[in-house]
């Protein structure tokens, strides 16, 4: 272990995490064991400061039922892998980033509930809802990196979306931009802040909570918002075609819809002109859920999150516009009933 970490981590709790992994039989290199401490001292520093309602304690004795076992290899694609009870690190990755992957990873085995013979993780279901997961989890890790090190989230910029030019996300997260900023417009649009949305990732029933919200928000506004289902399983593309581009190349899926298949096994065809499509309409029906969900106080407060977190001009234009129009219906309401 490193003598920085031998002075920086608190050694008791670090004694309890190890113990508990040994008490299981089970078998960690020493330094996710440091990495694992400093996970749950940054919980517990994040909930001092009132970021969080998690709670360290049980997320600590959570740890070796949810992680049985933690390997490093060469030559993976990606930084980590967590596959039910295991995760897998790229070995090739720098000493200082794989604090931030491992918090990436762990807390996607955290997130993971078996439930049915179903593979749970945040607000995934198995079939649909890992785009917005992916957001939350690096939003999650990046957030406990930054206490972790003592460190002020980075400020937001413009940041590329992956095969997709014409889009941007303006964001701080350094993976999965563009899922941070579809996951803030569903926080806005539902009136949480995103601590609580974050919270709301590591609950067994992340999904069906979520997916309550929304429908009593469309219970309540009616009509010509979108479905809470149809959302996740644009998303769902949009991400799977992102997963597509990773391991083939995303000029791979520049030209004609090409022939792939879904984690169930399903058939599709798809390109990054799909993606883009699903996107853009995803959006856009989020746009409009925010307004149709919310009172105009609100909106007119929020409007500017909302329209930095879409993702082109003319989907700001849009909402922009949208706004205004609200805007004189509002008034026209008040001047009628004077
Ligand atoms: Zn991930």
């Amino acid at each position: 272990m490193a003598e920085t970490n031998e002075r920086l981590i608190n050694r008791g709790l670090y004694n309890e995490i190890k113990t508990m992994f040994e008490e299981k039989n089970r078998t960690i290199p020493d330094k996710y064991y440091v990495l694992m401490t400093e996970y749950i001292e940054a919980v517990q520093k994040l909930r001092d400061f009132g970021g969080t309602d998690l709670d360290p304690v049980e997320l600590a004795m959570m740890l070796p039922d949810k992680v049985h076992s933690i390997v490093e290899m060469s030559g993976l694609y990606v930084y980590g892998i967590t596959d039910q009870n295991k995760i897998t690190m790229n070995a090739n990755i720098d000493e200082d980033k794989k604090k931030l992957y491992f918090f990436h990873e762990l807390t996607h085995a955290l997130q993971t509930w078996e439930k049915g013979g179903v593979e749970y993780c945040s607000f995934s279901n198995g079939e649909n809802g890992m785009f917005l997961t992916e957001g939350a989890t690096q939003y999650t890790a990046e957030v406990l990196y930054n206490v972790s090190e003592g460190k002020e989230l980075p400020p937001k910029t413009l940041k590329a979306v992956r095969g997709q030019p014409n889009h941007q996300a303006y964001s701080f997260l350094s993976e999965y931009p563009l899922n941070g900023s579809i996951l803030e417009l569903f926080a806005i649009t539902l009136r949480m802040n995103m601590g609580e949305m974050l919270d709301l990732g590591f609950h067994k029933d992340a999904r069906r909570i979520l997916q309550e919200k929304w429908d009593s928000n469309v219970m309540l506004s009616g009509n010509n918002v979108a479905s809470f289902e149809e959302l996740m399983q644009k998303l769902e593309t949009v991400y799977e075609i992102d997963k597509t581009g990773l391991s083939v190349g995303f000029q791979a899926l520049a030209g004609e819809p090409v022939p792939l298949r879904r984690p169930n096994g399903t058939r599709y065809y798809g390109n990054l002109a799909l993606q883009d499509k699903l996107l853009t309409q995803t959006e856009q029906e989020l746009s409009v859920a925010f307004i149709e969900f919310n009172d105009y106080d609100y909106v007119k407060q929020r409007q500017h999150d909302v329209e930095f977190a879409l993702t082109t001009p003319k989907l700001k234009t849009n909402m922009r516009m949208a706004v205004s129009a609200l805007g004189n219906i509002n008034n026209i309401d008040k001047t009628a009933s004077r």
